[in-house]
């Protein structure tokens, strides 16, 4: 009986310890008190999906972790180490922070064994229901084509004859809504329905892209990270181009993403005056009085490209800003009847201080992540 008990009292340890070195393992993750267990598993899983392109290994940020749990924009983040706590505000670090491994982060280079990562979201003060996934389902629904396996997102429309894509690049909500109350943008704070949504991580053109084309977020369409140019799930555009549509992406002096069968115009600057936007409009102006495709998409990059240099909320943004709510608006008023128009910017912006850049994006900050869908039927 002894041995028995004895026998029992070693299993019972070794249990006792593995249970240990098993717990101690995993990471966890706290959002807004609410717990997660954050396993071996699921880092591996994430890092497989970031790094798709074998040529490229990208540091995985930590930003991945919190997305993938579901966060859209992060106000500060706990790092718990035995008794010590340490707090980061995330607009601080969220540049310079990576996810070594399971429990290993780094911080501002220095690393941390993490027992828990604790987060305060922030959020918009309204409920979001809205993605920049949502445009293209619903646009070729009012082109009268199937696209994607997703039920519809619940946005109203009506069938059209044509829809026309204004992306404003780097206009997001919160330099929408600084714009609005600046009476800057007269025309786009009036016209149509204001959807608040969110865009999808990493907040880069090229990702956003991906998402707006294919419908599905950054996670689901094999571009989760900046650098990759080509999807592998099908796009809308050839979609609607199988279905015997046409589709024009007029855009600045590059293409942020591959649009194979898309009819491209380059506009470039060709007056010299530092902005494309001028040759944007003309373009879009030219292809909608010659007859415009069903689908026309019309790239403006000027916010993005002045926020980055002047940083948002400049003198130079603001006046950006106007330029281009009067520059949509004219083209809105020379588009046909029967036409389905979405305006949505890729992402936001927030301001930086380096010597060569004074605006940013691309973080789980509100700023970058708080989108709009403004919808308006002509
Ligand atoms: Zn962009
Ligand atoms: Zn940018």
């Amino acid at each position: 009986m002894k041995r028995f008990f004895n026998v029992v009292l070693f299993i019972g340890i070794i249990l006792g310890l593995s249970a240990c070195s098993q717990a101690s393992q995993d990471l966890v993750f706290s959002i807004d008190g609410q717990e997660n267990v954050v396993t071996k598993q699921t880092f591996q899983e994430i890092e497989k999906q970031v790094n798709v392109d074998e040529e490229k290994d990208y540091d995985l940020s930590l930003e991945y972790l919190f997305y993938k749990y579901g966060v859209k924009a992060v106000d500060e983040i706990n790092i718990v180490q035995g008794d010590t706590t340490t707090t980061f505000p995330w607009s601080e670090v969220a540049d310079a922070a990576y996810w070594r491994n399971v429990r290993e982060v780094e911080i501002n280079g220095k690393e941390y064994l993490a027992d828990k990562i604790l987060i305060s979201c922030s959020e918009l003060e309204m409920p979001v229901a809205y993605s920049v996934t949502d445009i293209a389902p619903i646009s070729a629904a009012a082109l009268g084509i199937p696209f994607g396996n997703e039920p519809l997102p619940d946005l109203p429309y009506s069938s059209a004859g044509h829809v026309v894509w204004f992306f404003l690049d780097g206009f997001g909500y919160e330099g929408f809504q600084y714009a609005k109350q600046a009476g800057l943008i007269p025309n786009l704070s009036t016209i149509g329905q204001f959807y608040p949504s969110y865009t999808v991580y990493p907040s880069k053109t090229s990702v956003v892209t991906a998402a707006l084309l294919s419908g599905l977020d950054s996670q689901q369409n094999g571009v989760w990270a900046s650098g990759i140019r080509n999807l592998t799930v099908p796009s809308i555009i050839e979609t609607l181009v199988d279905a015997g549509k046409k589709v024009t992406v007029i855009e600045g002096s590059s293409t942020p993403f591959n649009y194979p069968d898309a009819e491209i115009i380059l506009s470039g600057d060709r007056n010299g005056d530092g902005s494309t936007d001028d040759n944007v409009a003309a373009n879009a102006q030219e292809f909608i009085a010659m007859g415009i495709p069903d689908l026309l998409m019309i790239h403006f990059h000027g916010v993005d490209d002045v926020g980055h240099t002047y940083g948002p909320y400049t003198p130079e943004w603001r006046a950006k800003v106007a330029e281009v709510d009067a520059m949509v608006a004219e083209l809105i008023m020379k588009l046909p009847e029967n036409t389905l128009i979405f305006i949505f910017p890729d992402h936001g912006m927030h301001a930086i201080n380096e010597d060569s850049e004074l605006g940013n994006h691309g973080n789980l900050l509100l700023e970058d992540m708080a989108t709009y869908i403004i919808l308006f039927q002509k």
